[in-house]
């Protein structure tokens, strides 16, 4: 009996691991098409410089919209793309149309011609000996400056020294494309080895933000990357500001610049543009300073 019945949990285990490796295996298939039929799209999250409040760019983050499931989280199918060789395409399409539409945004004039765009790549991105090719090919078919576009790593992509990685970033900081250290704080970096990569800004996470109060243990860690930032000489932006009062302790301890659902969920484009048309409104009306806080 005991016998029997362990066969049957070993049978029923074996029907829901079975059932997760088809949804899997028909999630990839599914993305694959996305990918080639150019369904996915990127939405914007607008960056803000804490101290002036000004809009500074944006974050571009990839969208999948399935026929049949409706939004899928990136938190679902950047993993699946990175396992499955579709990240290539899946991060050339976003950083084509996140360039592409920078420029655009640039051209609208003077005000918004330095914003910049903040790119996610993953670890396969930077260990193929192309990509820096393929960033330089984005940069120059939308005639962006360099120093415009940003690429964010998390930090155990850089710890993990691929073969070839940091061939690629060294030549991504000769163009002069940025880069910055993605959910700061979470992965295991080691801060000597941190001080001599080739990187200029520093992204907390989210979750320090969300626990920071006064005198929390997460409101001192933030505190002390932002000391590290300075001392390093690198930007440090908090993301994950939900709330007005972190907004005020980031703003309080020098954090340079941030993003956030207080400040601004991420945006589809024709949303950009209407944020864009009332920064230009206000500036018109000769609102300086007040420019972009929503
Ligand atoms: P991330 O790069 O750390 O991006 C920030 C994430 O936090 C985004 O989630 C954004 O929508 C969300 N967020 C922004 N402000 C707030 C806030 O105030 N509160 C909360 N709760 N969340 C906030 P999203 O778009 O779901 O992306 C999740 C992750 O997926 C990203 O984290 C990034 O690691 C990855 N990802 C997204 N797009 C791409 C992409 O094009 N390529 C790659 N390689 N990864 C991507
Ligand atoms: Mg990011
Ligand atoms: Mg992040
Ligand atoms: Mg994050």
């Amino acid at each position: 009996r005991a016998k029997a019945a362990g066969k049957a949990r070993h049978a029923l285990f074996d029907a829901g691991l079975h059932q997760q490796v088809t949804d899997r295996v028909r999630l990839e298939g599914d993305l694959r098409r996305a990918i080639e039929q150019g369904q996915l799209t990127v939405a914007y999250q607008p960056l803000f410089n804490l101290g002036t409040g000004r809009l500074t760019g944006f974050e571009a983050l990839a969208r999948w919209q399935h026929p049949v499931q409706g939004l899928i989280s990136p938190a679902t199918f950047i993993p699946i793309a990175e396992e499955s060789a579709l990240i290539g395409p899946l991060t050339d399409f976003v950083l084509d149309t996140a360039c592409r539409q920078l420029k655009l945004w640039q051209a609208r004039g003077e005000t918004f011609a330095d914003l910049g765009m903040q790119v996610n790549v993953s670890g396969n991105d930077i260990a193929h000996s192309g990509f820096a090719q393929r960033v330089t090919r984005a940069i120059v078919a939308a005639r962006l400056n360099p120093s415009q576009l940003t690429l964010e790593l998390t930090e155990n992509v850089l710890m993990d020294r691929v073969d070839g990685a940091m061939e690629t970033l060294s030549r991504l900081r000769e163009l002069g494309v940025g880069l910055s250290i993605d959910d700061f704080g979470t992965g295991y970096s080691s801060l000597s080895y941190l001080s001599s990569l080739p990187i200029d800004s520093l992204k907390i996470d989210a979750s320090f933000v969300r626990g920071m109060r006064s005198g929390s243990k997460e409101a001192e860690v933030v505190r002390a990357i932002v000391t590290l930032g300075a001392s390093l000489g690198k930007a440090v932006i908090a993301e994950g500001i939900e709330t007005e009062s972190q907004y005020d302790q980031l703003r309080g301890m020098g954090c340079e610049s941030g993003q956030g659902f207080h400040l601004s969920r991420p945006l589809v484009a024709e949303n950009v543009e209407l944020l864009l048309d009332r920064l230009e409104v206000e500036r018109w009306s000769g609102q300086h300073g007040q420019l972009s806080r929503p």
